[in-house]
């Protein structure tokens, strides 16, 4: 069939397996062409077909060289729907894996639930006997609990309403929106979903079946971001949640003293999750336009390359003054936020074409579903039907 674009709110319903195999050969190459990392020789990658987590099972796998299991939550092509972007990007990076002679399995199920974890020691017990990083990079609107109950979370502010510019992705027009205040059962269950439960969970499952190796990594994602999203995000429900899952990582290091447990915060860039964050679109897409202007911007393969080589595995690893990973450093440095914020006070739909790169939000956003590739001829008839070559 051909595959088009159909944009539903602020995903697209669509995506196209060449598309989707061309950003993931794109990322590859950026990694080969980069110093290689003394790293990961086994890693598991929970939430591994999209965003950060992609880029980090493409980092282990080609700057650390190590052998990569990933966890993902992807549908199939059926009848006239294509596949999830997520499901043609796992079966292009295995390809590409097989092709460089590195082992990459997928599992495709619910990270959250018990049976997924049976099913994953069991993968790693008979291919890998151990692995020595855990990726924990799962961002899901809601979670399955053990005894079937599902909680979802929101994406709200806590106390007090909270009003400011943000973008309509459907019209490019500037309005103002107004966030209202999570009600506390709402931040628990934000918590539930996002926080860090479920990774201390995976952590003790692994440990449990003798399956993680003695002096392990482990690293969860995070973001703090300036002071125009704080109220939405760092002090907001998904902030709460973001908290729990740094106290976890503290937690695990109690608990299990040989394992290495970080938070690294990262940079706000365009992917599925971020996309549907209220005030944050507009801010990345001004970010972009100064961090661009500065030769600083990063996408997610570039960040992750850095946290490989330069933090999680460097000699001295460089945390902050709470002992955080910071790879959010060019988002944060002065003159990039000052940039940012003048930028701020100026936009408006008039304004929004000077004041954002809105074409780089877009292509960014679209990129992600495998469109707008010039290497891809998009007028040409594809199977939407892509085996993932390893699928458990
Ligand atoms: P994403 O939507 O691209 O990736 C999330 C991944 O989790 C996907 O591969 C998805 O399939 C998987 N997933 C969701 N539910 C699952 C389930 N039940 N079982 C298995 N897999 C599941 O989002 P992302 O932006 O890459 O987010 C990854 C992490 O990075 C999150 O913790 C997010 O908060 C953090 N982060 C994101 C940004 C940003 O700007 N995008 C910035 C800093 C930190």
């Amino acid at each position: 069939m051909i595959i088009e674009p159909k944009i539903r709110g602020f995903i697209c319903t669509t995506a196209h397996p060449d598309g989707c195999a061309e950003a993931v050969r794109e990322q590859i190459e950026y990694v080969k062409g980069q110093p290689k990392t003394d790293g990961a020789k086994k890693a598991l990658i929970l939430g591994a077909s999209t965003g950060y987590g992609l880029a980090s099972r493409i980092a282990a796998a080609y700057s650390c060289g190590a052998a990569t299991l990933g966890v993902i939550f992807d549908k199939p092509a059926s009848g006239s729907r294509t596949a999830t972007a997520g499901w043609y990007n796992t079966a292009a990076f295995e390809r590409f894996a097989a092709a460089d002679g590195l082992y990459a399995k997928t599992l495709n199920g619910d990270a959250f639930s018990k049976e997924m974890k049976e099913k994953t020691v069991e993968v790693i017990k008979q291919d890998l006997g151990q692995v020595d990083l855990v990726v924990y990079s799962l961002a899901s609107p809601r979670r399955t609990l053990a005894d079937g109950a599902t909680v979802s979370s929101v994406l709200k502010t806590i106390g007090e309403p909270y009003t400011n510019k943000t973008i309509d992705l459907k019209t490019n027009t500037v309005s103002e929106i107004t966030v209202p205040p999570a009600s506390e059962q709402e931040v628990q269950d934000t918590v539930t979903v996002m926080g860090g439960e479920d990774w201390e969970d995976w952590i003790t499952a692994l440990r449990k079946a003798g399956v993680l190796a003695s002096g392990a990594v482990t690293v969860a994602y995070s973001y703090i971001g300036p002071e125009v999203t704080h109220s939405i995000y760092l002090n907001g429900s998904i902030g709460m949640a973001k908290k729990h899952l740094f106290d976890t990582s503290l937690k695990l290091g109690r608990l299990y003293p040989d394992l290495k447990s970080y938070v690294s915060v990262n940079k706000a860039l365009v992917t599925q999750s971020s996309a549907a964050i209220p005030i944050v679109p507009l801010y990345i897409s001004i970010l972009y336009q100064v961090m661009k202007e500065k030769g600083l911007h990063e996408g997610c393969i570039e960040q992750m390359t850095r946290l490989f080589h330069d933090r999680l595995y460097a000699p001295n690893i460089l945390l902050d003054a709470e002992g955080r990973i910071r790879v959010d450093d060019y988002e944060m440095q002065p003159d990039v936020q000052e940039a940012v914020n003048a930028l701020w006070e100026k936009v408006s739909t008039l304004t929004l074409e000077d004041c954002c790169d809105i074409d780089g939000y877009w292509d960014d956003f679209y990129r992600m579903f495998g469109f707008h590739f010039q290497t891809v001829d998009y007028t040409k008839d594809v199977n939407p039907d892509v085996p993932i070559p390893s699928m458990i």
